[in-house]
């Protein structure tokens, strides 16, 4: 669909039947994507982007990997579907490897999406402390800025109200605390270490709301949507801590931060830490096919396998685990290792990170680079001294000005405290070394040019 006629035609018949997500229909901006390669998506007119977002932070294998397509394909072929209240292969397979990924402590639960794996997740903390005496435990602490899905669940879980208050009332007994941010709550000397703080606070929440009514802590290992928030390294560690002295489970969120985006398989596993319950969905299967999984430590597990018919998880899910997302899933992690892209996240990652870092030292609208492996922000302010985020109208530039060159970036943070400054840049995992450069150059040329450097 090269001709402008086509693409006009597409547009109108877009406007007429599609309702898209978070933001109005807009032609001018709207991309219609046709076919990918590598972290290059082509539009119906024929022009080229490089995809610096990885689509949502997802397709962490680069597009157009025909090996995994053929998974899916072949599979389709041979049972394209049985419930897993019985059984079957590619799952039990899949569930075996992703155990071996998180150190084989855990027993896996397939469902579709990212929201689903969360609100799994829920029910299962809240169901394990009924099955061991705690009936009373059914609060879950989150931080705010975090987002962890749009169902009541997750929702009511995520920290933005911008995203909420629309819809409320949802699910009760979600508590929010403050999350650690390294750039705007640093550690400083001869007050309390940020990260004593930013644990103190879910540890005080945990208090404060009788810690015999918490089921269960929330957390992404870097808060990633809410403007990509760095913790302290030792911050994880303190509230799993936390969560023993209090009883409480820990989630640990790895929709966006597992299958390498930080560096590692998971991104728990920066941190030292072993989570009681692990959600993670989008690179599962580099968003190829719909996929998700909520991982839960054996001993969690050995609760439910009471005797009478309530002690089991009454919880279905018909599309969950499907033989052909989970066979393409496997094919995409025999990728990841092959090609060692968990690796190449961490050094690439690390090679751009310092890049923006020195070149953007001079610009005044670059308060803050951060990151870890291909996770990686740039925080844009008016002004570097007090930390004011940079107003909407500039960072749209920045991102429209990207765009018109050929650069998707993304954009996040939080629209209600007026903190959406912070650009995204997490581009699939085996970009090219030339198309890294091209993000740098093109980031920093625009970057430059708006700040009147050039
Ligand atoms: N958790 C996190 C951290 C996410 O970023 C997202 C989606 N962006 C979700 C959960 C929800 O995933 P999904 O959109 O697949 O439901």
């Amino acid at each position: 669909m090269q001709k402008s006629t086509d693409v006009k035609d597409a547009l109108q018949k877009d406007e007429a039947h599609l309702w898209h997500s978070m933001k109005p229909f807009n032609p001018e901006a709207t991309i219609i994507a046709q076919e990918a390669k590598g972290a290059w998506v082509t539009d119906a007119g024929g022009k080229r982007y490089l995809d610096a977002m990885a689509g949502l932070w997802c397709v962490n294998a680069g597009y157009g990997r025909t090996e995994l397509a053929e998974a899916a394909y072949e599979q389709l072929k041979k049972l394209a579907y049985f419930p897993l209240t019985q059984s079957h292969l590619p799952a039990i397979e899949l569930s075996e490897k992703l155990n071996d990924m998180l150190g084989g402590d855990y027993v896996i639960f397939f469902s579709n999406s990212g929201s689903e794996a969360n609100e799994t997740a829920f029910k299962i903390a809240r169901q394990y402390h009924q099955q061991t005496g705690s009936s009373e435990r059914y609060k879950i602490i989150s931080r705010y800025r975090a987002y962890h899905g749009n169902t009541l669940g997750s929702l009511a879980a995520t920290g933005q109200a911008q995203r909420k208050y629309k819809y409320e009332p949802l699910a009760p007994g979600f508590i929010h605390v403050a999350p650690p941010d390294q750039y705007r709550f640093p550690e400083e000397e001869g007050i309390k270490p940020a990260e004593l703080k930013s644990v103190q606070a879910v540890d005080q929440a945990m208090t404060w709301e009788l810690s015999e009514t918490v089921a269960a802590v929330i957390m992404e290992p870097i808060i990633t949507g809410g403007g990509i928030l760095m913790p302290p390294e030792q911050y994880m560690q303190g509230v799993k801590e936390s969560c023993e002295k209090h009883g409480a489970l820990l989630i640990v969120d790895e929709v966006i931060c597992g299958f390498g985006r930080t560096g590692k398989a998971f991104g728990f596993m920066n941190y030292g830490v072993k989570p009681d319950i692990i959600t993670m969905a989008k690179g599962i299967t580099s968003a190829y096919l719909p996929l998700s999984a909520t991982a839960v430590k054996k001993e969690i597990y050995e609760a439910f396998k009471g005797t009478e018919e309530y002690d089991y998880f009454r919880h279905v899910n018909t599309f969950g685990g499907n033989p052909a997302a989970c066979a393409l899933a496997l094919k995409n992690i025999e990728i990841f290792e092959k090609e060692k892209l968990f690796e190449r996240s961490a050094e690439l990652g690390a090679k751009i990170k310092s890049e923006l870092t020195s070149r953007l030292q001079k610009n005044p609208l670059v308060g803050n680079v951060r990151g870890k492996g291909l996770l990686i922000g740039v925080e844009l302010v008016e002004n570097k001294e007090t930390k004011a985020p940079l107003n909407a109208g500039l960072v749209n530039k920045v991102m429209a000005v990207c765009k018109e060159k050929g650069l998707l970036i993304g954009k996040n943070g939080a629209t209600v405290a007026g903190f959406n400054n912070v650009l995204a840049i997490s581009p699939p995992l085996n970009i090219e070394d030339e198309d890294a450069a091209f993000i740098v150059e093109t980031l920093i040329s625009e970057l430059n040019a708006i700040a009147d450097l050039s």
